[in-house]
């Protein structure tokens, strides 16, 4: 099977057309015509075997999870997801996983109805997955880092630390029922991107970033651009319950600094609460209200006592690096 016929097989019929792509699939580049008054948004973001998944995960979950990652930094800048591009190297032609990796990759793709424009394919030691995603945001309303004030209110959507717990299981590092780890196995391999959500905030949040790298390292970086500090009250934190039956054992640093759990954090002013409190019912997953945004900058972390609280192990969320 030769690069040509697996693109033909796997990538050169898609479920999504758009009416802005003018050209997809199968020339030197794809050609994209932009709605009237709308910026593009652009994001990439790779996932490699053995660091970002398991060699042997279930290629249907990375297939899912690759494209995820990707509509969820979309999401968190306000955006309606539109179009990708997927680059993959293969250390082998595994026509059953690559059969697997499409059917979670389209699944999403034809959830947010969004186009696959074009892509590659080579070989190498390890698999990579390589995804570009686009999409459009009325000119002025992309949510930023940069918009948190003081007085403003700070909010997640979902839960957080289903991710974490989820890989701590399958890990063996803790042990759940089959039921149980079933309730947040998801969280970690198929992740939903808060894409409605992110659009909706448009206007009412002041800020907004998704959570990857966990919540105390991406509220870090709304803080830093925003030049701004935050009051976090860990007891409002919206856990998974089979989390906080566990609560003795885990602690909070699960939903601090694990992160992978792809939730929005955003801020939201005083005058714009009563619109968000009306966006609620509209929204597809709940939103906590977890602290406030202060004018003395630095993280300040409140305790169920209302004292102040050190994260057992200084961490400080996710690096590829570290
Ligand atoms: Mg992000």
């Amino acid at each position: 099977v030769n690069e040509f016929e697996l693109i033909r097989r796997f990538f050169a019929v898609q479920p999504v057309s758009r009416r802005e792509v003018a050209l997809g699939i199968g020339d030197d580049a794809a050609l994209l015509e932009p709605p009237s008054g709308m910026q593009a948004v652009l994001t990439t973001d790779l996932l490699v075997a053995g660091v970002d998944f398991l060699p042997g995960a279930d290629p249907v979950s990375v297939g899912h999870k690759a494209l995820a990652v990707n509509l969820s930094d979309l999401a968190a800048m306000g955006a309606e997801p539109a179009w990708y591009l997927v680059a993959l190297v293969l250390p082998r032609v595994d026509e059953s996983w690559l059969a697997g990796f499409c059917e979670g990759l389209y699944g999403l793709a034809r959830r947010y109805h969004v186009a696959l424009v074009g892509g590659d394919l080579s070989r190498g030691a390890e698999t990579v997955i390589a995804i570009q995603a686009g999409g459009w945001v009325p000119r002025g309303e992309a949510l930023t880092r940069r918009g948190a004030q003081p007085g403003d209110r700070l909010f997640v959507t979902g839960e957080l630390g289903g991710a974490g717990l989820a890989l701590r299981h399958q890990r063996g590092e803790c042990h759940l029922s089959v039921a149980e780890a079933a309730t947040v196995a998801d969280r970690l391999e198929r992740p939903m991107p808060r894409v409605l959500a992110g659009q909706r905030l448009r206007l009412v949040a002041t800020s907004a970033i998704d959570l990857s790298d966990g919540l105390l390292s991406d509220l870090g970086h709304v803080l830093a651009a925003s030049g701004v500090g935050a009051r976090v009250f860990l007891e409002r934190l919206p856990l998974p319950v089979v989390y906080r039956e566990r609560f003795d054992e885990l602690g909070w640093d699960l939903a601090l600094a694990h992160g992978d759990d792809y939730e929005l954090l955003f801020t939201v002013p005083q005058a714009n609460l009563e619109r968000l409190e009306a966006l609620r019912e509209a929204l597809d997953c709940p939103i906590t209200e977890i602290g406030e945004i202060t004018a003395e900058e630095g993280l300040a972390l409140i305790d169920r006592d209302g004292r102040l609280y050190t994260p057992r192990r200084a961490q400080r969320g996710y690096d590829h690096f570290a």
